[in-house]
């Protein structure tokens, strides 16, 4: 199949004239200008690779925790709107339900289109940065509790929220980097230094940067400048609601460094009403997420296509910067690289496109079509 005439976005620059062959799940060629063949036109579209969520709960009226059931029809609602390949995101909860969640998650790592793995926001997190995490499930980290926990995932855990400040936080980063899994920084009270700390010990990802986490102050920094200064990458829900715009623009010093998240739970795509998140009553009204009980944000109702789509008109990125902030960056940290994130030879055929506003077209996952 050879797609032409499509604004094709690659790591390095816009195709204006871009054309796409594939063959099968798989893209073999990537061009600019004319073709002389039949081809598929695609009317002057922008052409992205298919969208890599690191953060995401559920969508379409489905929380990944609630049945393996419900994790595929979540993960299927996020691929209609380009999210082609998923981290399943744990909210805090007892060890036995994680287990058994992480079990499911494993079964679909094999046999889910787009399954990337596992990442668990929980239960090692500071109960004063807790957010919407259950502060009744909140434990320190002990070898034994993470052990468990990766053998229930059976090589599925991808990426684990830690607090470093809790007892135990920076034996946990010494056990998940042992591991291969990605140690990341979220939900933590930890100043400056100690985040600095952190990193130094392999801690390599912020899970959603200013949300959950100390304020930035020009004498109390916080973890996002140490995350800046350790040019480690950061997660950004970009719904306009957890972060401002020109908050945003802090987070985009270096390069290839910001990771668009939705953080979106079961009410996305849904509308407003009541829900539930991790044991906890969730009231989502004009698109926001909060806790019944305190306000607090819990999770979004957002779409990678939207978040992109952000990330150009309010926040400023150009089209090729939020385009590696949505696929190449997370598709690099999960060492899918040599997969997908990218649109280039060699990759999966995961497509996204979208008109000229940005607004989302049609999403093509390994060759083919979906919806
Ligand atoms: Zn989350």
């Amino acid at each position: 199949m050879l797609f032409t005439n499509a604004r094709v976005v690659t790591p390095h620059g816009v195709l204006e004239s871009g054309w796409i062959r594939l063959e099968g799940p798989t893209i073999v060629e990537v061009g600019d200008g004319p073709v002389p063949e039949p081809a598929t036109d695609a009317g002057g579209r922008w052409v992205v690779p298919g969208f890599v969520d690191l953060h995401v709960h559920g969508g379409g009226g489905h929380d990944f925790t609630a049945s393996a059931d419900d994790l595929a029809a979540g993960v299927a609602f996020h691929a209609s709107r380009g999210t082609t390949r998923t981290l399943i995101s744990l909210v805090t909860a007892p060890l036995d339900a994680l287990a058994e969640q992480l079990s499911w998650v494993a079964d679909a790592v094999k046999t889910l289109p787009g399954v990337a793995g596992a990442h668990l926001e929980g239960p090692f997190l500071a109960s004063a940065r807790c957010g919407a995490q259950n502060p009744a499930h909140l434990i320190d980290p002990t070898p034994a509790a993470m052990d468990r926990l990766l053998e229930a995932g059976r090589g599925c855990v991808r990426v684990v929220t830690v607090a470093p400040e809790r007892p135990g936080g920076p034996a946990l980063i010494d056990q998940l980097v042992a591991a291969g899994v990605i140690a990341a920084v979220g939900h933590t009270d930890a100043d400056y230094a100690t985040t600095l700390a952190a990193f130094e010990r392999g801690a390599s990802l912020v899970t959603h940067a200013f949300n959950g986490m100390r304020g930035t102050h020009h004498r109390e920094p916080g973890p996002v400048p140490a995350a800046l200064d350790a040019g480690v990458p950061r997660e950004l829900i970009n719904d306009g609601v957890h972060v401002h715009p020109a908050a945003a623009r802090l987070l985009l010093r270096g390069s290839g460094q910001v990771v668009l998240v939705t953080d979106a739970i079961d009410a996305t795509g849904v509308g407003d009403g009541r829900y539930v998140l991790g044991g906890q009553e969730v009231v989502v009204s004009d698109g926001q997420a909060r806790l019944a009980s305190n306000g607090s944000l819990a999770g979004s109702t957002l779409t990678m296509d939207a978040a992109l789509r952000r990330a150009v008109t309010d926040v400023g990125m150009s089209i090729v910067d939020a385009s590696i902030a949505a696929s190449g960056t997370p598709a690099r940290l999960l060492g899918l690289a040599d997969r997908c994130g990218a649109i280039a030879p060699g990759l999966d055929a995961d497509l996204v496109v979208l008109d000229d506003d940005l607004g989302l077209v049609r999403v093509m996952r390994q060759g083919s079509w979906l919806g």
